[in-house]
C-alpha cells in the first residue's frame, strides 16, 4: 500500500488532498495540529486514514509522527508538506488579526464585509496604516511565519527522509505559491512570499541533495483557492488547488527539483 502524509489535512487545501489520495486507493496519513479538529474532518472518509497530531514548529510532535508512521507501515512513499500560514502577528505585538478576523467573519459577518469594503479608502485616506513592506514589517512576524512554512517544511523532510528512502519511489511535494516566484518579489506581503521563495529554495536544494536517491522533490502553487487562508473571493475551489499536488504524488513519470502550477512548470 502507498503511504502518503499530508501536513495541515484538517481543513483548506490539505483537507482536499486527503480526500482525493484516500479516494484515490492511498493510505493517508492526515498530520493535524489539533487532534480532534483532524478527527472531525476525517469523519466521513473511509478506512484509509489515520489522523494523527501534527504541529510542524514542533520537533517532539514531528518525532511522534515519524515513530508512529516507521512502527506501523516501516517507510513513507510521499511527503506532502502543505501546511502554512499567511499572517499572524499584526504590526502591534501580539496581537492576532487573523484571529479577531475569523471571529468577525463567524459573529458578524456583515459589519465583518463592510470594514473589508472600507480598507482601501481608509488607507487611501492616510486613517490606517497602508499594509507593511519589507521596509518596515517588523521581523519578529517574519521569524513567526518562516518557522512554520519554512523550517516546518525543513524539519519535517529532515525527519521522514530515513522513511522516504525506504519507498520504492520517495516523493516530497512542498506547497508554496505563486507570491514567492522570485520575479514577483515586491515588498508586498514580504514575509509570506519570502517564506515561499525559501521553499521553493529548499525544494532545489534537496532535489540535488537527494539526487542519488529514489526521492523526487518538487514545489508547486495551487493558485488562489476558497479557503481560510484564500478568503471567499478567491476564483478557485479547494479540488482545484489540490489537483497539482495529486498529480505530483500519482503521476507514473515525474522530474524532480522543478515548480509547477496547473500540472505545468513554471519558473522560480
Ligand atoms: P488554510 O485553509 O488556512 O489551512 C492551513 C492548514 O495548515 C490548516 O490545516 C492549519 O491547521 C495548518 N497549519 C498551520 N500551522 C500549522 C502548524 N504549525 N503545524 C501543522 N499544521 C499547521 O490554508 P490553505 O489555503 O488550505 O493553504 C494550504 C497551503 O497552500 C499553505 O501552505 C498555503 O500557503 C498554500 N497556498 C494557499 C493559497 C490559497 O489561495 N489558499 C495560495 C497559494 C498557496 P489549523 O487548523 O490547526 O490552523
Amino acid at each position: 500500500m502507498t503511504i502518503v502524509l499530508i501536513t495541515g489535512g484538517n481543513r483548506g487545501i490539505g483537507l482536499e488532498i486527503c480526500r482525493q489520495m484516500e479516494e484515490l486507493g492511498f493510505f493517508v496519513i492526515m498530520g493535524s495540529r489539533d487532534l480532534n479538529k483532524g478527527k472531525l474532518a476525517a469523519r466521513t472518509f473511509s478506512k484509509h486514514v489515520v489522523v494523527r497530531q501534527l504541529d510542524v514548529t514542533d520537533t517532539v510532535s514531528i518525532l511522534k509522527l515519524r515513530q508512529f508512521t516507521e512502527m506501523e507501515f516501516g517507510k513513507l512513499d510521499i511527503l506532502i508538506n502543505n501546511a502554512g500560514i499567511w499572517t499572524s502577528h499584526s504590526n502591534f505585538g501580539k496581537l492576532d488579526i487573523s484571529n479577531i478576523r475569523k471571529f468577525m467573519d463567524t459573529n458578524f459577518p456583515g459589519i465583518a464585509q463592510k470594514i473589508r469594503n472600507s480598507m482601501p479608502g481608509l488607507r487611501k485616506a492616510g486613517i490606517i496604516s497602508q499594509v507593511k513592506g519589507a521596509e518596515d514589517i517588523s521581523l519578529s512576524s517574519v521569524k513567526h511565519l518562516m518557522e512554520t512554512n519554512f523550517y516546518g517544511a525543513w524539519r519535517m523532510i529532515q525527519a521522514f527522509i530515513p522513511l522516504l528512502k525506504k519507498s520504492e519511489e520517495g516523493r516530497i511535494i512542498n506547497m508554496s505559491s505563486g507570491m514567492g516566484e522570485l520575479k514577483s518579489l515586491s515588498g508586498v506581503y514580504p514575509a509570506y512570499s519570502l517564506s515561499k521563495s525559501s521553499l521553493n529554495a529548499l525544494s532545489i536544494m534537496f532535489s540535488n541533495e537527494l539526487k542519488e536517491t529514489r526521492i523526487k522533490v518538487n514545489a508547486m502553487c495551487p493558485g488562489w483557492v476558497r479557503t481560510e487562508m484564500g478568503g471567499p473571493n478567491a476564483p478557485r475551489t479547494v479540488s482545484e488547488g489540490a489537483d497539482t499536488a495529486v498529480w505530483l504524488a500519482t503521476a507514473t513519470e515525474i522530474p524532480s527539483g522543478k515548480f509547477f502550477r496547473d500540472r505545468k512548470e513554471i519558473d522560480w
